[in-house]
């Protein structure tokens, strides 16, 4: 294909702006998918993207468009996700296209993410076409919006193209403006094949799939391709293009995003972010690599039933080829036994993770309190990062401790501003910036992570009734006063529940969380106390009282069958929980024990 007949392009947005509704669209008009299989978010195809109305992968569509001028356009669509814990998988994708549609909601206008994914847009060099989505609602201010675009963002949007995703307005000029306004890409086909790993996953039937972008030369079945960073070499079985189901073709050139795979058994084989060429007289230097994901938020994932973990094993593995940003190594835990210890990018990505886990793998898991990583200064000049709080070294022997900071971005609506103030204060935040945009406030925070990892997006989204909007980066590590608090269930310390906490907020901390395991914790034949710790000082404690009666009492006399039947349920409900000592722990104490009201 004529490099000036192919344009690759991203749609980032706030989160629901409305992204996937447009790709639809631009599908659905182009007759990509024929009329009869078109459902609503074409491009999220996992469980949990569509349950809960969001785009976690980046996902990517071609789609041939017969423009005004008379020629038809092969276009690359990669759909983005919009939440702060996926940024990587945004400038990721960002590298491989040329151009962005920026939607931005015309009834809601710019957020805190609507500038993050702008930033990203314009580091990877795109050109930018302004969209505003929504017009259909009687809320929706266009020429409000289109002059925030422009104030807030810096952005010449009196271009902007005017749509309703959902009603199909105004989906036409898109298109056209995508042909008319960004570039194509550049390339030279008669160079040594120089293609970017854009994203892999594992798929049952094929195996390894590698989405790459072809920078230079020409890739066609059968070719034998070398992996750039890691040497190894590989066939080339199956090449296709996704539209957005898999359709084979015989040669991918300049300018063009596909997929292929070739019996890739090590799935460590395929970077993201690598280079691939031939493997005889292939490119010399290999293309500007990613910036590796750095995982920020830690913790350990468990097997309910020991014997499931050569399957978490697997798991993890199958996922991590499809996610590069989520870490993982083997951890053993005196209470729960092997798992492993694993790294987020944030505490959506953890939760989506460990869904992803229970339900594509069928796994039942304990998830331990997560934790940032802390840099350790030891007396003896020596440092040490602590991804696990019960790795904590003896205090004795530390010198100071430093703690993650970071540069948070919240905008809101004025009415709500006080609450928002008041929770980044009570969060250990220092105000650095207060401006406004319109009726909404642009505030920016420095913060601890360790205070934001845990639910602070939740009791933000609270607070405002979903009108704030949130995103971060890190910025530095400083020094503060932390201290390990350990949590004892009838006198046995549970370091799964152990935490990292700010000394002058331990004892509030320790204190929701005791009264939060009474009720999480059910009921035992005998009295349980609950303690906080931090050393061997107790800082908080409650007590569980003793059940009274056997669950089968109730049913005296000879009715064997149900007293069978109630023992059954009994033990089916124990599945999920854990022996701690005498005790048993529901593995949703876990984490809801961190979240504070
Ligand atoms: P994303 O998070 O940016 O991918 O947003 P979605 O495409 O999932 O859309 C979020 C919500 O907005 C969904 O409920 C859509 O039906 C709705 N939506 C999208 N476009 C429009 C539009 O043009 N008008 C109206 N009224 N609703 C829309
Ligand atoms: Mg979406």
């Amino acid at each position: 294909t004529d490099l000036d007949r192919i344009r690759n392009f991203s749609i980032v947005a706030h989160i629901d702006h409305g992204k996937s509704t447009l790709a639809d669209r631009l599908i659905q008009l182009t007759g990509t998918v024929a009329e009869r299989d078109m459902k609503a978010q074409m491009l999220d195809t996992m469980d949990i993207e569509r349950e809960r109305g969001i785009t976690i992968k980046a996902n990517s569509v071609r789609i041939e468009y017969p423009a005004k001028d008379g020629k038809t356009y092969i276009l690359n669509l990669i759909d983005t996700p919009g939440h702060v814990d996926f940024a990587y998988e945004v400038s990721r994708s960002m590298r491989a296209v040329e151009g962005s549609l920026l939607v931005v909601d015309a009834s809601q206008g710019v957020e805190a993410q609507t500038l993050a994914n702008v930033y990203h847009a314009l580091d990877a060099g795109h050109e930018i076409v302004p969209v505003l989505n929504k017009v259909d609602l009687p809320a929706a201010e266009p020429e409000r919006v289109r002059e925030q675009i422009e104030d807030v963002i810096g952005l010449d949007a009196k271009d902007a193209v005017l749509i309703s995703a959902k009603s199909g307005l105004g989906i036409p000029d898109v298109l056209e403006a995508i042909v008319t306004r960004l570039p194509a890409p550049k390339g030279d086909r008669n160079a040594p094949l120089k293609a970017m790993l854009v994203d892999s996953w594992y798929d049952s039937y094929l195996g390894v799939v590698v989405m790459i972008r072809v920078m230079d030369g020409v890739i066609r079945k059968g070719d034998r391709i070398k992996m750039m960073q890691t040497g190894a070499v590989y066939g080339v079985d199956k090449l296709a293009v996704l539209k957005p189901q898999m359709v084979d073709i015989a040669e991918l050139g300049p300018g063009e995003i596909g997929i292929w795979t070739g019996s890739i058994k090590q799935v460590r084989d395929t970077r993201v972010g690598d280079t691939i060429t031939t493997e005889k007289k292939g490119c010399e230097t290999p293309l500007p690599g990613f910036k590796p994901a750095q995982p920020v938020v830690f913790c350990g994932l468990f097997p309910v039933d020991a014997n499931d973990f050569d399957d978490l094993r697997q798991a993890i593995e199958k996922l991590q080829l499809n996610d590069a940003s989520f870490s993982s190594e083997m951890e053993t835990s005196a209470a729960l036994g092997f798992g492993f210890r694993c790294g987020f990018l944030g505490l959506l990505h953890l939760e989506v993770i460990r869904d992803r886990l229970e339900r594509e793998y069928d796994l039942d898991l304990i998830t331990t309190a997560p934790s940032v990583v802390y840099h350790i200064f030891m007396r003896d000049g020596t440092q040490q990062d602590l991804h696990n709080p019960a790795d904590m070294p003896d205090l004795t022997y530390v010198d100071h401790i430093e703690e993650p900071r970071i540069k948070a971005t919240i905008m809101v609506p004025d009415e709500y501003l006080g609450d928002v103030l008041k929770l980044c204060q009570d969060r250990r935040g220092i105000q650095l910036n207060l401006t406004y945009a319109g009726a909404r406030a642009m505030v920016e925070y420095d913060l601890p992570l360790n205070e934001v990892v845990f639910d602070f997006y939740d009791r933000l989204k609270s607070i405002t009734k979903g009108y704030a909007s949130f995103d971060y980066t890190l910025t530095e590590y400083r020094e503060d006063h932390l201290v390990k608090m350990s949590i004892l269930v009838n006198d046995e310390p549970v370091d799964a529940l152990s935490m990292m906490v700010h000394r002058d907020r331990a004892e509030m901390r320790g204190r929701a969380m005791v009264e939060k395991l009474k009720d999480l914790i059910p009921r035992h034949m005998f009295k349980i106390p609950i303690q906080a710790a931090i050393g061997g000082r107790v800082i908080a404690r409650e007590t569980l009282s003793a059940m009274r009666k056997d669950v089968t009492a109730k049913c005296y006399g000879g009715d064997v069958t149900r007293k069978k039947k109630l023992l059954e349920k009994q033990k089916a409900g124990k599945k999920k929980m854990r022996q701690f000592g005498k005790v048993e722990i529901p593995q949703t104490a876990f984490i809801a024990a961190l979240k504070m009201d």
